[in-house]
This record gives structure tokens, C-alpha cells and sequence, in this order.
């Protein structure tokens, strides 16, 4: 049986501006009217689309396929959208793929949990097909890194910036496309406070109170990602978080 397809549609004629590449979406979702819907939708604005119509089968796809980005329901048969997202931040192969997770207005508790996972946004059934594209395409920009110098240093973290790897010391720690952006954002404004509402806006484009919880969220595992060097991220209480290197 044929669970997903392949397709490319180009158009133009749209006021949500085209990606300057063709970038590779995976929508996991079984109901076919909603992957339809945002499928024909991302294919307007240049992106060639995969389906999957349950999370094993999707899980699968993404490993073999290696999308740009997924659009993932959390409930969805076989495997649900949180194990889903477990698996695809278990694999290397997947580990820095970005995800929007598709939640329903009720699910709050699967949505923390879905963001505590690595998940990097998120948008609330019933959503419009324009809203999706623009996060989607949000999120794809994230990943893509400013031009000029791709490596950046500070104290023992080195950032390079075209890869998104990361390493301390010179050895690699794996953080997500999101993760790696807090980091850096931190890192570049080194010593001085940010205010969470400009990390939220540099990172996701926008801010709301899901958004301000998930960075919490986010800042936790990056933490726990930087070990002995946890505590150079510092929290700042009623503002939001600074990186400090010392001195040498
Ligand atoms: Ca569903």
C-alpha cells in the first residue's frame, strides 16, 4: 500500500514569498484532509512535499528521506507524535531536523511535553494553511545562517555557523538547530543580559506565553547539553538569560 507520495509544484503567484531552495517537508498526519491541505499549500510556495498518514511509517520516512523540516501530529495510530519525536532526537540521522508539532487547543500537557522533547514550535488546531507555511518558513530561515564569518568563538565554545555544529573544547556536542541559535545569540552578546522577549523574537520570529514556557523548556536541555559548563548560562530573573566567559 502507498502511505505517502512524492510531489513538486512550483507557483509564484502567492504573497507568502517562495524559500530560495527547494526544501524537503514531511507532514505526519493521518488525517488525509489536513495533509492535503497543508501539503498543497507548502508546494505553492516552492516545497516539495512527503506525507505520512501514521507515526511509524513517518518515523521510517524521515530517517530514509532526512527532510528539511516536519510537520508532526501528536496523535497519530501505530506511534503516537511524542514517540515519534523521541525517535528522531534519538538519531543522529534526524537529531537536528526541526519540528512544528500540530496540537489540538486542548492538548497543553502533550504540548509542553512535545516542546520538552526538542520539538521547535508548534501551531494549534484549527490553524490556518497560511499560518502554517509562515512558521514553517520561519523555522526554515531559523536554520539558515547569516552570511559573513562562519565560526565563531568564545571562551572554549566554537559555533560553526554553516554546519550548526557546535563543539566545546573541540569536541562535538549535538544540539538542536534550535538550541544551537539560543546559544549562539547568547554567546555573541557575551557578558550581557538578554531580555527573553528579544531571544524569543531572534529565535522563533515571534513571542507569545507558549513560546516564553518553551524557552524555559529549551534552556534547561541545553544546559544539560553544555555539562561542566552549565552554569556559564545564567538565568537573570525578570529579564532572561546571559552567557558569561570569564576572563581568561
Ligand atoms: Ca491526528
Amino acid at each position: 500500500m502507498k502511505r505517502f507520495c512524492h510531489r513538486r509544484k512550483l507557483s509564484h503567484r502567492h504573497s507568502i514569498s517562495t524559500l530560495e531552495s527547494v526544501q524537503t517537508v514531511l507532514v505526519i498526519e493521518d488525517e488525509a484532509d489536513i495533509t492535503d491541505l497543508v501539503a498543497f499549500n507548502l508546494e505553492r510556495v516552492g516545497c516539495r512535499v512527503l506525507k505520512a498518514y501514521d507515526g511509524q511509517v513517518g518515523l521510517e520516512l524521515a530517517l530514509k528521506e532526512r527532510p528539511d523540516i516536519i510537520v508532526l501530529d501528536l496523535m497519530l495510530p501505530t506511534l503516537n507524535g511524542l514517540g515519534v519525536l523521541k525517535g528522531l532526537r534519538r538519531d543522529a540521522r534526524t537529531q537536528q531536523i526541526p519540528v512544528i508539532l500540530l496540537t489540538a487547543r486542548a492538548q497543553t500537557e502533550d504540548r509542553i511535553a512535545g516542546l520538552a522533547a526538542g520539538a521547535d514550535d508548534y501551531v494549534t488546531k484549527p490553524f490556518s494553511p497560511k499560518e502554517l507555511v509562515l512558521r514553517v518558513q520561519a523555522v526554515l530561515k531559523r536554520m539558515q545562517i547569516s552570511s559573513g564569518s562562519t565560526d565563531f568563538t568564545v571562551g572554549s565554545f566554537r559555533f560553526d555557523k554553516n554546519s550548526l555544529k557546535f563543539y566545546i573544547d573541540s569536541e562535538p556536542v549535538e544540539l538542536t538547530a534550535t538550541e544551537f541559535k539560543l546559544l549562539l545569540f547568547l554567546c555573541e552578546r557575551v557578558n550581557h543580559p538578554q531580555q527573553r522577549n528579544d531571544m524569543l523574537r531572534s529565535v522563533w520570529g515571534y513571542s507569545d506565553d507558549v513560546i516564553s514556557r518553551t524557552l524555559d523548556t529549551h534552556m534547561k536541555r541545553l544546559r544539560q547539553k553544555l555539562g561542566s559548563h552549565a552554569d556559564k548560562v545564567e538565568t537573570i530573573r525578570g529579564v532572561g538569560y546571559r552567557f558569561v566567559n570569564p576572563a581568561p
